[in-house]
Order: C-alpha cells, then sequence, then structure tokens
C-alpha cells in the first residue's frame, strides 16, 4: 500500500548553491546531507510538514543524476511514495505490469529502503517506493 508522498527528489546542479534558495522557500532548514556512493549523488533533506523534499546532486560524471542533468537541466527527478512493506508493493506492481528498476529493495539515503520504477510505464515519472528501516 502506497500511504503518502514521502518525498519529491529535484536534481541541483549544487546543493551548496541551491539549498539556501529551498530552505528560505519553504522556512525549514535541511536536516540531513548524505552521500549515497553507489548511486553517486549526495542528497539534502528538508522537511516540510509530513513530506520532505530530496535535493540531488552528482557525485561523478557516470551518476544518473549527471546524466539527467545533461539531459534536462534541473528540475523535479522524481516521486517518492511512502510504503509498508516493500517488497509486497514490488511484487504488486511487478504482477501489475510495471517495469521496476530495481527488483529488489537496495539501502537508499536516509535509513530507507527503496526501489525505483522505471518511467516507460509510469507515464514517463520516475517513481521510488521507499520503507522506513527499522
Ligand atoms: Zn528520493
Amino acid at each position: 500500500m502506497l500511504r503518502k508522498i514521502e518525498h519529491l527528489g529535484i536534481a541541483v546542479k549544487s546543493i551548496e548553491e541551491s539549498l539556501k534558495t529551498f530552505e528560505t522557500l519553504l522556512g525549514s532548514n535541511c536536516y540531513k546531507i548524505e552521500e549515497v556512493a553507489s548511486e553517486g549523488v549526495k542528497t539534502a533533506f528538508i522537511q516540510i510538514g509530513e513530506s520532505k523534499i530530496e535535493l540531488l546532486e552528482a557525485t561523478n560524471a557516470d551518476s544518473p543524476i549527471a546524466k539527467y542533468l545533461d539531459k534536462k537541466g534541473p528540475g523535479i527527478h522524481h516521486i517518492a511514495f511512502d510504503v509498508e512493506n516493500i517488497d509486497a508493493e514490488i511484487e504488486r506492481l511487478t504482477n501489475e505490469g510495471f517495469t521496476l528498476i530495481h527488483t529488489s529493495p537496495k539501502e537508499g539515503a536516509d535509513n530507507k529502503l527503496i526501489a525505483f520504477l522505471h518511467p516507460k510505464s509510469t507515464e514517463s515519472i520516475l517513481v521510488e517506493l521507499c520503507q522506513e528501516k527499522s
């Protein structure tokens, strides 16, 4: 079951340069900056009500974020939904015919297990499932 929008991921060229804009816009300060080496990204999280904004910066040229910025420039990169049981959701969505980028959960930023759906099966929206690690 998808329970709520957990966060929106926004690709930026530089967290250092963009963070202040989002902190001022949202009236809320970043509570965590974290690098996910396996994905080649640095992330910064800002809480806004029950949801979060995740800024994403590439840490190397092969990073999916570097490729995204090359193709589309900075902007909204993905929408992440909070799920109670990520394994069950991966199975449900696979059975419904969606294409998963990750067919088993992997370690994400901010204490989450995550899996991405391929945008070709989700109306061109990159969708992330995330489950809080207990
Ligand atoms: Zn995310």
